[in-house]
């Protein structure tokens, strides 16, 4: 069997010669070439990052890079005089990518030979094959989404995000309050839905059932009325977060089933998967319904637990339980909580659908 393509997720670029023409340091009026910038242009639409690892002194060179307006296209700069083998780890380490997803363009066959001994994960192409990157399987995600199309914004947002972060002092409540955290969850729409799957398929995610609901499966459910499928986004003041959340929720008179809450990695510091928890409470209180929500345990979801005991969730017996489908897979579990009116989040502003009057 073949394996799936795995699609490029950064472009690692050499400059001189390669991105631009000429060479820096012996005084050229480097320029970049129309097929250069339109491939840069063409990899950021499709929602992959580029960097930078050139051997050359860093201040001009980036100063050159913004004056060819180019420079905020590159979420990473490695530019010094180290192996470029390197600068390449480097760039995969702090983005947090596999090294077989990173793609490196350099016209010196000694400096791919170099990345290719060290890192044979790693694609190298000649600058000879910058007009094709475009046309080729590893470069063309299967979907583009907003998200994707936003996520070179998205990275240097939490870029932002994270160095105020570390340079704030104070209790952490204090430091989300000054973020200006908005929550948003709305019935999804089959281009949320997409997102979604985005969000699944990078597994930046914390699945609280361990149950995978594929793209289609919610797609139908989209307009069953006893289902509610919920997409959960997020922004602040440095920008969008983009799609962080999906709900699934069967909702019937006496017990509201959550059956599927999965959020992504880069909230839940935020305290999304509470938020949304403590919101379904008040919705379930105000239809008078008890909620019951499905827990697998996996190796990654141990803090959707967390959340779900904080939130009050218990290991309880109720009359409602007997009403719903049993889940005799012997490893999901049932909790259960009688819901009261929960206050609004102290840390974020919560915008949401009414569940309770539908
Ligand atoms: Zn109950």
């Amino acid at each position: 069997m073949s394996e799936p393509i795995t699609t490029v997720k950064c472009v690692v670029w050499d400059l001189d010669n390669t991105l631009w023409k000429g060479t820096l340091l012996e005084g050229d009026d480097v320029v970049i070439a129309d097929h250069v910038r339109e491939t840069i242009v063409g990899l950021d639409a499709r929602g992959i990052l580029q960097a930078v690892a050139s051997k050359n002194d860093h201040g001009p060179a980036w100063e050159r890079l913004e004056a060819l307006g180019v420079a905020e296209y590159f979420v990473n700069a490695k530019i010094g005089w180290g192996p470029k083998s390197s600068s390449i780890q480097q760039i995969a380490d702090e983005l947090k990518f596999a090294r077989h997803t990173i793609a490196f363009v350099d016209d010196q066959p000694a400096e791919r030979a170099e990345v290719a001994f060290h890192l044979p994960e790693v694609r190298c192409y000649p600058a000879e094959a910058i007009p094709e990157l475009l046309t080729l399987p590893e470069c063309t995600p299967a979907t583009v989404t907003v998200d994707s199309r936003r996520r070179r914004q998205m990275y240097q947002a939490n870029a932002r995000r994270q160095a105020e972060q570390e340079s704030f002092e104070g209790p952490s409540e204090e430091f989300l309050r000054s973020l200006e955290l908005v929550m948003e969850i709305q019935r999804a729409t089959p281009d949320d839905l997409s997102r979604m799957e985005e969000l699944t398929l990078r597994t930046s995610q914390m699945n609280a059932t361990g149950v995978h609901y594929s793209d289609a499966d919610l797609r139908a459910l989209l307009d069953d009325p006893r289902h509610q499928v919920l997409a959960v986004t997020m922004n602040d003041r440095f920008g969008s977060h983009g799609a962080v959340g999906v709900v699934l929720l069967e909702t019937g008179p006496a017990v509201w089933h959550l059956k599927l809450l999965a959020t992504s990695c880069r909230v839940v510091s935020f305290g999304a998967g509470a938020t949304v928890l403590n919101w379904l409470i008040t919705e379930a209180a105000a239809a008078g319904a008890h909620l019951a929500a499905d827990f697998r345990p996996t190796s990654r979801n141990r803090i959707m637990e967390v959340a779900y005991r904080f939130t009050g969730f218990a290991d309880e017996p109720c009359a409602c339980l007997a009403g719903l489908p049993s889940s005799d897979d012997g490893e999901t579990r049932r909790l259960h909580i009688t819901p009261v009116t929960r206050p609004a989040p102290g840390t974020m502003r919560l915008t949401a659908v009414r569940l309770a009057a539908a």
